[in-house]
């Protein structure tokens, strides 16, 4: 009879691959292979775990070894290029393999009842679109041909930063390039398939239709979080099948199954969002440079503001500049960048005199404008004048949010919600103000002040229901809307044709934060959301966009670099910083974090983390609170390592994880490498 050990990959913590037993049943003729998943037990549990690695013998006792209970065989095996990109993710962000192959395939493949599957399998995703779109080809100027030319024309690994600011057309080269790389597999009789991420799923359709209308032939796949589960499983599987020749998503995407990869594009590369902050932290745009290292494959990152780290790349030839510095479109022109000295100007409710004439402006014209506030709710706190009693979080060290609409007070970090008091639990005042704003307090003056204007907010309060922000975005697009007002989620990527002023309410925070990268986001948030302004659509004879900042601080170095629209002269002035203070990219960290009931206790933890092993060429900085130190009553500590050397630190991480395991401590810990947040 025929028999093989499995070497089988689950979903746990458990930093092993486990062996289990196969014997050829009579309805099964072929032997497993990798790459195919399995059913099996695991504790009292039946499981889906990956097969790693098929064997004759097992180095564990014969009767240890359970039996598989079932081989997936209808679906075709994960190719050793996948395994191989999990396997590296594993290594670099320091988790067992399974935890990192499982989770990334979508949770209808990994039940234990094959029945979603096996529907899946009969009944694939309808891809292919219709073929009477308009098919309109924009022409390609110089230099966004030249960015094609460069991409398509070596034949292997190449990384790209393709560099242009908003409404420069990068969005075309990215589709250019797929056209020619698919038509020249084509060429040769073989299959070609292209990952496009994108940071965000609200972005995501305005992409689908670009790319339906350019590919009508061609069978696109989505893969984002918002899919309902059967629907992700059918697109992952036009992927894994190379049916899909395009799939579009956001960061889980990179980890996708595509046999016939042949271009990754990164687009708005700099974004947050690309990095994973919770289980696997991994950054979704460094994996895909690696996939296309090891599938000797371009990849394009893009961007108006890239990441310093990308720009520090390209500057050291590691990766090839692209620049596009003509806006597409002959009409579009820069905006002007003006800034409102907010020490010479009162705005007891927000808003500036300036910014209210502009505004009013707007108005009579009949265009739009946008005003950006990185901060929902009604006011960040609420406090008592008589005692100076303040909202706290009674298990967060933060404040407790005032909502007004809803009459609530919202704690954003661990979701704690209560009535807004009638009067001050310390001393009883009934006259409790609110203190500073957020986008609910701005719209509620703004419709005083404007009674005759349609106001739209747009945050993450006001679209929580599933397609409403694209409701809204809509309403914009049709122009419904006079003045749209949100936080970062209206910076990003839309195009507003009727949108001449953009209001930037309150950036002066992030300018002073700790966090040494907050500069470099707020720069990198505010030339997105001045890009809103002033695209393709209006007549050359009408007046010039304009973006609107307020602030105190106006001789900051940032906002003079935002005034001239120098990223260039930015970056350069941020990496000689980072390179004076030692921090990335010039220097490699890891992060460990822990959580307990007392500060004291994540503290001692981290402490005798950092005393475990000898650490030659590995700073270990003290344990620290984290700056939110309580949320939902944990504790939070911080321990940061650095290192000059990635490969050193990667060694050192190697030893210190199983022994920071061997600890067996009870309380809650994790290790992010290349953390964002510190
Ligand atoms: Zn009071
Ligand atoms: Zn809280």
């Amino acid at each position: 009879m025929t028999h093989r050990i499995l070497s089988i990959a689950l979903d746990t913590p458990l930093d092993t691959e486990f062996d289990y037993r196969w014997i050829a049943g009579e309805a099964d003729a072929v032997v497993p292979v990798v790459g195919q998943f399995a059913l099996v037990p695991f504790g009292r549990r039946e499981v889906v775990g990956l097969i790693i690695a098929v064997k004759e013998s097992s180095d564990y006792q014969p009767e240890k070894i359970r039996d598989v209970i079932a081989v997936r065989t209808a679906l075709a095996p994960l190719s050793p290029e996948w395994i191989a990109l999990c396997r590296f993710a594993a290594d670099y962000y320091q988790r067992p393999l399974g935890e990192v192959a499982l989770p990334c395939v979508p949770k209808k493949l990994r039940d234990p009842q094959p029945t979603a599957l096996e529907r899946a399998l009969k009944k694939p995703a309808a891809l292919r679109s219709d073929s009477d779109i308009d098919v309109s080809r924009p022409t390609l100027n110089e230099q966004q041909q030249a960015a094609v030319d460069a991409i398509t024309a070596t034949l292997g690994y190449g990384a790209h930063l393709l560099f242009g600011v908003t409404g420069s057309g990068k969005t075309e080269v990215y589709l250019h390039a797929a056209e020619a790389l698919i038509k020249r597999e084509q060429a040769h009789g073989r299959a070609a398939q292209v990952l496009l991420l994108v940071p965000e799923i609200n972005l995501t359709p305005q992409l689908e239709a670009s790319v339906r209308a350019r590919f009508p032939a061609l069978h696109v796949a989505t893969l984002h979080s918002q899919l309902a589960e059967g629907e992700r499983l059918r697109h992952w599987i036009a992927a894994h099948q190379g049916r899909a020749a395009i799939v579009l998503g956001t960061r889980l995407a990179v980890l996708a199954s595509m046999p016939d990869l042949k271009l990754i594009v990164v687009d708005e590369e700099h974004d947050p969002s690309y990095k994973q902050q919770e289980g696997l932290r991994y950054s979704a745009r460094d994996l895909a440079v690696w996939r296309a290292r090891q599938l000797g494959i371009p990849v394009v990152l893009g961007s108006a503001t890239p990441s310093v780290e990308s720009w520090q790349h390209a500057g050291s030839g590691r990766y090839q500049k692209l620049a596009l510095t003509q806006r597409a479109s002959t009409h579009a022109r820069l905006p002007r960048v003006g800034l409102i000295d907010m020490q010479h100007h009162k705005a007891p409710e927000g808003l500036s005199p300036p910014l209210v004439a502009a505004l009013r402006e707007r108005l009579a014209r009949g265009e739009q404008s946008l005003l950006f506030l990185n901060r929902r709710g009604y006011a960040p706190v609420i406090h008592c004048d008589a005692c100076g009693w303040i909202s706290n979080c009674r298990r967060c060290t933060a404040f407790m949010v005032l909502h007004k609409p809803e009459r609530r007070l919202r704690c954003h970090h661990c979701s704690l919600e209560m009535r807004i008091p009638a009067a001050c639990p310390t001393c009883g005042n009934v006259d409790l103000q609110p203190l500073g704003r957020g986008t609910q307090r701005v719209e509620e003056h703004l419709q005083q002040l404007f009674p005759e204007a349609r106001v739209l907010r747009i945050d993450a309060d006001s679209t929580r229901r599933k397609g409403s922000a694209q409701a809204a975005f809509d309403a914009v697009h049709r122009g419904e809307v006079d003045i749209l007002l949100g936080t970062q989620m209206v910076a990003k990527g839309h195009d507003f044709r009727r949108l001449t002023l953009v209001g930037v309410i309150n950036p002066d925070t992030a300018l002073f934060s700790q966090d040494y990268r907050a500069g470099e986001r707020l720069f990198a948030q505010l030339m997105q959301v001045a890009g809103r302004a002033g695209r393709a659509g209006l007549a050359d004879h009408q007046p010039q966009s304009e973006v609107l900042i307020q602030t105190r601080y106006p001789q900051h170095p940032m906002f003079r670099a935002l005034l001239a629209h120098d990223y260039e002269g930015f970056a350069r002035d941020t990496l000689t910083e980072r390179r004076a203070a030692g921090l990335p990219p010039f220097v490699f960290q890891a992060l460990l974090r822990a959580e307990a009931k007392t500060l004291e206790a994540a503290l001692e933890f981290l402490q005798q983390a950092r005393e475990l092993l000898p650490h030659d060429g590995i700073t270990m900085n003290d344990p620290v609170p984290m700056t939110i130190t309580r949320v939902a009553n944990v504790e939070r500590a911080q321990l940061l390592l650095e290192s000059a050397s990635r490969p050193q630190l990667q060694a050192f991480l190697r030893e210190w994880m199983p022994a920071l395991r061997e600890l067996k401590s009870r309380l809650r810990w994790s290790l992010e490498v290349d953390p964002v947040d510190i």
